[in-house]
């Protein structure tokens, strides 16, 4: 029930309350008046009877009587009078000529008892009330009862009864009943009237403060109180509204200005501005964390495992893979693979990089040629990270709910990606510089920086796993005399045709080191004794077939190769780097253009054995 009604229910039920209250006191209290009227207005005529007869009887005239009481019985409103003498007074004096005896049984009872008897009898139409009023003897007072009656003092006479219509009484207290109706209900009129002159104003606005309340509540901010119709209630509207207002211009303000910082503008906004604030500040305070986390990142790898826990554990991807590709280069390079890659990536072009948008396999069958993986899906999205560098992100999905959920936090999945992009940029520059800083700019081949850290890391590697390495250590014979004949620039491309042809000779596992002017170094990774010989002098045939030009001419030129195994001939690299070197040493003193493999015996050349 709404408080306006419990209001006017309440006033109702206390207005009747009142008003059965009023009309059951004012008939009691006009019964009563009615009764007590009648019962003196009985008396007064008990005493007048009294007192003519007394005279009556003083004077002698008693048997003149009847006249006497005749008139008095058509007193107004007194409708009978009777007297009825006792039975001492019968016995002295007879029962009188119009049989004045006891007419009922309250005539008897007042007789006996000395005391008023009254009875009201009313009917539809008329009220009546029948009263008896005793006359006792005293023989007190003149004249003196006990003079003509022989009676004791106290002794009931007789008793004067008389029947006195109260209709008017009746009928007066129903007319004040229905003015007090009339007046009760002229109040409840006015009382109401009253009251939604001054409340109803305040019932107005506490219903649209309740409304807008609401409203507010489930977001929307844009409903005002009104129905103000009262100074006061105009205050209270006014102070609301300006609040309201406030509230949602700058809900709204706030809700616009953290949104633009999110990427994805797909999402379904709510219509309450509070929910998408909450969410909006929610997953940007996610991005930051994730943000903060990769800038403390060491290495690129450790970003691209970063974002693929985020895809795991946030976005519950359980299928996906990191390519990245050197749109330079056209190299790629598999950098996270959660269940395996099942693309053929590395041998082909990919399609989501050349067309620079997501590839869906759910829209159109086989749209890649290079997705292998049967029977399930794949959505590959490409993000460009900077004008050399891709990356693919490929999703695999076994359902269409899954596929629909990929599609839905895509743009989300490209926040992060976005975030981390600038720490991806400098951490490849970095791995550029630190490339560069290990790689001869030359030949491309590695340096004796790279040397060093490869000694430190891979050695101790291949002690414990028993990997062995042939080492060669390879100098272009008489090569200043290139520098002084033809110049610098031919000797440089003397030295790339070395590399050149080095780098052809060798396995992907070995490594290759310009060890220092037009002096190589070469570790043969896990190669036969009798192999590295092969390959050096498969390195020094093939270098002395080179045609090297200069200007119009052209000529070749030799080379020599020391060679040395580790850890066969000793257990330290270096060592074996340097006993490479010693049989290079022999190999230019015995003539150049050859291949000389170290033995123990070297050591023991005294220049040989002093230098070592
Ligand atoms: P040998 O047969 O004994 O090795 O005689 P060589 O003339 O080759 O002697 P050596 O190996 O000592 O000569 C190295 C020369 O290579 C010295 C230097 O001028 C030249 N050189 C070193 N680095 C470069 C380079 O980057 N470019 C060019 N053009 N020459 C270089
Ligand atoms: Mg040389
Ligand atoms: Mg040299």
């Amino acid at each position: 029930m709404e408080s306006r009604q419990k209001v006017i229910t309440s006033l109702i039920i206390i207005f009747s309350i009142f008003f059965i209250a009023m009309v059951v006191s004012t008939v009691v209290n006009f019964r009563e008046y009615g009764i007590k009227t009648a019962e003196s207005k009985a008396s007064l005529t008990a005493e007048i009877v009294k007192i003519g007869l007394t005279s009556h009887m003083v004077n002698g005239v008693m048997d003149q009587r009847d006249y006497f009481l005749d008139k008095i019985g058509t007193a107004e409103k007194i409708s009978e009078l009777w007297i009825a003498r006792s039975p001492t007074v019968i016995k002295q004096y007879g029962e009188g000529h119009n049989n004045e005896t006891p007419r009922d049984k309250i005539d008897t009872q007042v007789l006996k008892t000395g005391k008023i008897a009254s009875l009201t009898t009313e009917t539809a139409n008329k009220s009546v009330m029948r009263v008896s009023i005793p006359f006792t003897a005293t023989e007190y007072g003149t004249p003196n009862c006990m003079t003509c009656h022989e009676a004791k003092e106290g002794e009931v006479l007789g008793v004067v009864s008389m029947v006195i219509d109260i209709t008017d009484i009746r009928s007066s207290s129903f007319k004040t009943v229905l003015y007090n109706i009339a007046i009760t209900i002229l109040t409840i009129i006015f009382v109401f009237i009253v009251i939604n002159r001054f409340i109803q104003p305040f019932v107005n606005i506490f219903y649209s403060i309740r409304d807008v309340m609401q409203k507010a509540y489930h977001g929307d901010y844009s409903a005002r109180i009104t129905g103000h119709q009262n100074k006061e209630s105009s205050a209270v509207a006014n102070m609301l509204n300006t609040m309201l207002e406030k509230l949602q211009h700058t809900f709204e303000e706030l809700d616009k200005k953290v949104y633009i910082f999110i990427k994805n503008k797909n999402y379904i906004k709510e219509q309450d501005p509070l929910i998408n604030i909450n969410s909006t500040i929610e997953r940007l305070s996610d991005i930051y964390k994730f943000k903060q986390t990769i800038e403390n990142d060491k290495e690129i790898e450790d970003i691209y495992n970063r974002i693929a826990s985020v895809l795991g554990d946030h976005f519950k991807l359980d299928d996906f893979t990191m390519i990245e590709i050197d749109t330079m280069n056209k190299i790629k390079k598999i950098v996270y693979s959660e269940k395996g890659c099942h693309c053929e990536i590395i041998d082909g072009e990919c399609r989501a990089d050349r067309i620079h948008a997501s590839v869906d396999s759910s829209i159109f069958k086989n749209s890649c040629p290079l997705y292998t993986f049967e029977g399930t899906d794949h959505i590959c999205l490409p993000y460009s990270i900077s004008n050399e560098l891709t990356l693919v992100l490929t999703i695999v999905t076994k359902s269409d709910e899954q596929t629909e959920y990929v599609r839905s936090v895509t743009s989300d999945i490209e926040d992060y990606i976005t975030t981390a992009r600038p720490a991806i940029v400098s951490k490849k520059l970095m791995q550029t510089l630190n490339q560069m800083a290990r790689v001869d700019q030359l030949t491309n081949m590695y340096n004796r920086k790279f040397l060093d850290e490869f000694v430190d890391v891979s050695i101790p590697q291949a002690t414990r796993t028993g990997t062995t390495y042939g080492v060669l250590m390879i100098d272009v014979d008489y090569f200043k005399m290139i520098n002084d004949n033809y110049g610098h620039d031919v000797g440089d491309e003397a030295i790339r045709i070395v590399s050149g042809v080095i780098k052809n000779k060798i396995r992907k596992a070995d490594i290759a080191i310009r060890y220092g002017g037009e002096e190589f170094l070469v570790l043969l990774y896990n190669c036969e004794e009798e192999n590295i010989i092969k390959i050096a002098e498969a390195i020094r045939t093939e270098f002395s077939k080179q045609n090297i030009h200069a200007d119009e001419e052209s000529f070749s030129k030799t080379l020599s190769v020391g060679c040395s195994n580790f850890p066969k001939d000793s257990d330290s690299i270096w060592k074996c780097i340097k006993f490479a070197d010693i049989s290079l040493y022999q190999a230019k003193n015995s003539g150049r253009n050859k291949v000389v493999s170290f033995n123990e015996e070297m050591l023991e050349d005294k220049e040989v054995g002093e230098s070592y």
